[in-house]
């Protein structure tokens, strides 16, 4: 079928199997020019839960690709169904595993729900068997729902402000007016379950089922992805649902690396940039489009997998170099304060009329629609192609 992106809201419906595939063949280029930092032998097996997309499928290829790691990922996508795509991140899965087995590299992908004790345990099944000793879990999960394991709630994450309305500017897409949003705060229940979801319970779980069956090694190293970003969107982040979800993700960290048997445990924090779970956040994208200009201009900006070859070159260092609060930062260039004294700038200045001078608006909605492989240079967008994408190295739940 000749395939066109498709967008409602925040989320494009169809998605490109050549682009996606050139996008990945993109970063592991990047980690192969790269991957001169990272320690050799440091990480030989690794789970990367939530590798499909975003920052956990450029830390799988960082795994693969730069430290010849076996990798086992995990993702929850779907293949080409009845004339329609399958997910970008299926294609993508789909060209890492294409991509490792022309490398001679070893890579399997489980894609289903990895809240579920099902998929764990089949995980787990899989690097008994086939892995052995894993020395780095990775957990990059961006999830609006999840099945709770033992109760069957369904559980909700929301992103809201807590305690008072947040009102803000934001940037309406695709037309790129500047707008005035007002974002009503969460209640009870929508706080409890977004920390149910996104905060640290599930990654816990993830160890628990690992450290129960002696899978990993004793010097295995576990990271969680997490945000903090400028005081113009604490409200909605830092201080909002999702800031409680970082937060419970943060003591889940602390708690495990005071345990001895469990695995050294840290959180990564990284830079916002566009990915299909931030393009969902109100606000940011005004925010992501205008710190894509600032740093643009300043030579330091950065996506996925430039972030994620800076954080595997740091993981050489045992342990690696925190805050003082514990956290590997890896927003440190988009926190410069060079950088966020521009943005303040520039924020309180934008509208309608000077959007497109103050922010890279075009280059967001590039990267957006790069995500699902659209607008991917050298890619024949008018040809016919198979949107049925090949399984093989894939187990599906
Ligand atoms: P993303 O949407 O690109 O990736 C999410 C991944 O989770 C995908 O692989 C998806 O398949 C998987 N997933 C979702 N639900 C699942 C389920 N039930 N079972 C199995 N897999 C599931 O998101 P991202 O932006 O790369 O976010 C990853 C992490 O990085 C999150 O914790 C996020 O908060 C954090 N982070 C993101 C940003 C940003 O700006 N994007 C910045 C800092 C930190």
């Amino acid at each position: 079928m000749v395939i066109a992106p498709k967008t409602k809201g925040f989320i494009c419906l169809t998605a490109h199997p050549q682009g996606c595939a050139v996008n990945v063949r993109r970063q592991i280029e990047h980690v192969r020019a790269h991957s001169e930092a990272f320690s050799p032998g440091r990480v030989r097996n690794a789970l990367v839960i939530g590798a499909t997309t975003g920052y956990g499928l450029a830390s799988a290829l960082c795994a693969g690709f730069g430290c010849n790691a076996h990798v086992l990922g995990i993702g929850f996508e779907k293949n080409a169904q009845r004339g329609r795509t399958a997910t970008a991140g299926f294609y993508n899965a789909e060209a890492w595993l294409c991509e490792a087995r022309k490398a001679g590299l070893q890579a399997h992908v489980i894609m289903g729900d990895a809240f579920s004790d099902g998929v764990k345990q089949l995980a787990c099944a899989y690097m008994a068997e086939y892995m052995g000793k894993i020395d780095l879990v990775i957990y990059s999960l961006a999830a609006p729902v999840r099945i709770h394991p033992e109760t069957g709630a369904r559980l909700q994450s929301v992103i809201k402000p807590i305690g008072a309305p947040y009102v803000s500017k934001s940037v309406r897409l695709p037309d790129g007016e500047v707008v005035t949003v007002e974002l009503q705060p969460a209640d009870e229940a929508e706080v409890e379950s977004t920390v149910a979801v996104m905060g640290g319970d599930d990654w816990r779980r993830w160890i628990d089922a690992l450290t129960a069956r002696e899978l990993l090694s004793d010097d295995a190293l576990t990271l969680a992805y997490s945000y903090i970003g400028p005081e113009l969107t604490h409200p909605i982040y830092r201080d909002g649902t999702i800031g409680k979800a970082k937060e419970d993700l943060k003591a889940t960290a602390d708690r495990m690396l005071a345990q001895p048997g469990l695995p050294d445990a840290y959180i990564s924090v990284n830079k916002a940039l566009v990915t299909q779970a931030s393009s969902a956040i109100p606000v940011v994208p005004l925010y992501i489009s205008m710190l894509a200009r600032v740093m643009e201009a300043r030579g330091t900006q950065e996506g996925c997998i430039e972030q994620m070859t800076r954080l595997f070159g740091r993981l050489s260092a045992s342990p690696p170099l925190t805050d003082a609060q514990g956290c590997i930062r890896m927003d440190d260039l988009e926190m410069a304060p060079d950088v966020q004294q521009e943005i303040t700038r520039r924020w309180a200045a934008v509208d309608s009329q000077n959007i497109r001078e103050l922010a890279d608006l075009e280059g967001y909605q590039t990267d957006f629609l790069r995500l699902f492989g659209f607008m991917v240079d050298g890619v024949d967008y008018e040809a016919d192609v198979s949107e049925l994408a090949c399984e093989d190295g894939m187990t599906l739940v």
